[in-house]
């Protein structure tokens, strides 16, 4: 049976990060950083919005692009909040998560052999749906040196005349980096001058702690070269809704829409509701939240240092990743030792691709009491390691 599968589906990993869940959810008494999700519920006043809808009878498909007026909101949202605009009938298309919105993209621009340069450690879908699209991800590792933060220089050494575009992701997914507007100005130079255009994943925006969040589309010359990838997940803590959206110049958002119609139709219609209700009244709840995760964020940051875990303090989204190579174990004995001894989900960072072996992936989105439990127990992991 084997033989009639797809020969890239046959050669995809599954994702690292499951294994790991798996065994977890079969034993008692784990605490888990392993999940990338808010620890919130979504707010009330969103959850009764979608409510609403529903016992309005709104329950048919919405245009396939999603719902005028969300798609409204959406335009505000960027202008509002990230200095980029947008038309709301054209350029904007509200998708199935921030997931959904990766494929149709990566669909929409890849022929086959193109290069999408990607930089590691990064979210595991991305090379999977590179692939998928019949298209090559070209890897660079960023390390801890440079806090996981892309070199521009690097983005040269890596051009090739097949290279049609750079994915970023900032913050970042597994290593809470964030670029700011002079390293992404640094970034956008560099794009401008190859003609590359840029995918970038800002599905973490609203969560920045430092500085305020930029978005690279919204410097000189990149929005017509920018397709913003983002949604509800991650900052209006709606990850089960299933919502996302994309920014894109019109003739690529056309492009999408034809894949979006003919694969989803549209997203589901009583997240669409909810989801106008997070945009127009949600950023009192979305500040609370963000000031929550940078109290957490720092008392990750400062516990793990003090235990010897070096790790330098992320800008954004809800990880740390800290270097685990004094304890002399690669990423997945860590983690595989970790949860079996000390009852500790982290994800090892080798998943994450190049410049993630020798870290782990912890997500700070627990409570205070769990946060604080799970580095009494890594410390004493690590001093019995030593
Ligand atoms: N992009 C990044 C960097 C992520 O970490 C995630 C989820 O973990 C996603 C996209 C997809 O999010 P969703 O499909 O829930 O919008």
């Amino acid at each position: 049976m084997k033989e009639r599968l797809s020969t890239t589906v046959q050669q995809l990993k599954p994702s690292g990060i499951r294994r790991f869940f798996d065994l977890a959810a079969s034993m008692d008494n784990v605490i888990s950083l392993g999940v990338g999700e808010p620890d919130f519920v979504t707010s009330w006043a969103v959850r009764e919005a979608s409510i609403l809808s529903l016992e309005r009878g709104y329950t048919s498909y919405t245009a396939n692009a999603g719902l005028l007026e969300l798609r409204f909101e959406i335009m505000k949202y960027m202008k509002r909040n990230f200095n980029v605009s947008y038309d709301y009938k054209d350029d904007i298309i509200v998708t199935v998560g921030g997931s959904q919105a990766l494929d149709i993209t990566m669909r929409a621009l890849i022929n086959p052999e193109d290069e999408i340069i990607v930089v590691e450690p990064n979210f595991v879908s991305y090379s999977p749906l590179i692939s998928l699209a019949g298209g090559v991800p070209v890897a660079i590792e960023t390390t801890a040196e440079t806090e996981f933060k892309l070199q521009p220089r690097q983005i040269e050494e890596v051009i090739t005349s097949n290279t049609k575009a750079l994915l970023l992701c900032s913050p970042n997914n597994p290593t809470g980096s964030s670029l700011s507007k002079e390293e992404l100005q640094a970034i956008a130079d560099i794009v401008i001058k190859h003609d590359l255009l840029v995918i970038t994943d800002e599905i973490y925006a609203e969560l920045t702690y430092d500085e305020e969040f930029t978005s690279i589309a919204s410097l000189e010359g990149m929005k017509e070269r920018t397709i913003i990838i983002s949604g509800f997940s991650k900052g209006f803590a709606m990850t089960g809704w299933r919502l996302g959206y994309i920014c894109a110049p019109t003739e690529i958002a056309k492009a999408m829409l034809k894949i979006h119609q003919y694969t989803m139709m549209c997203a589901p219609t009583m997240a669409q509701y909810g989801a106008i209700e997070a945009l127009q009244n949600g950023q009192h709840d979305v500040e609370e939240m963000r000031k929550s995760y940078r109290r957490r964020r720092n008392y990750m940051v400062k516990s793990l240092n003090q235990i010897g875990l070096e790790c330098h303090s992320p800008g954004g989204a809800f990880y740390v990743f800290p270097s685990i190579k004094k304890t002399g174990l690669s990423s997945e004995e860590f983690a595989e030792q970790l949860l079996l001894e000390e009852r500790v989900a982290v994800v090892p960072g080798n998943v994450f691709g190049k410049g993630g072996e020798g870290h782990i992936r912890c997500s700070y989105a627990s409570s205070m009491e769990s946060l604080e439990e799970s580095i009494k127990r890594i410390s004493r992991f690590v001093e019995n390691k030593l």
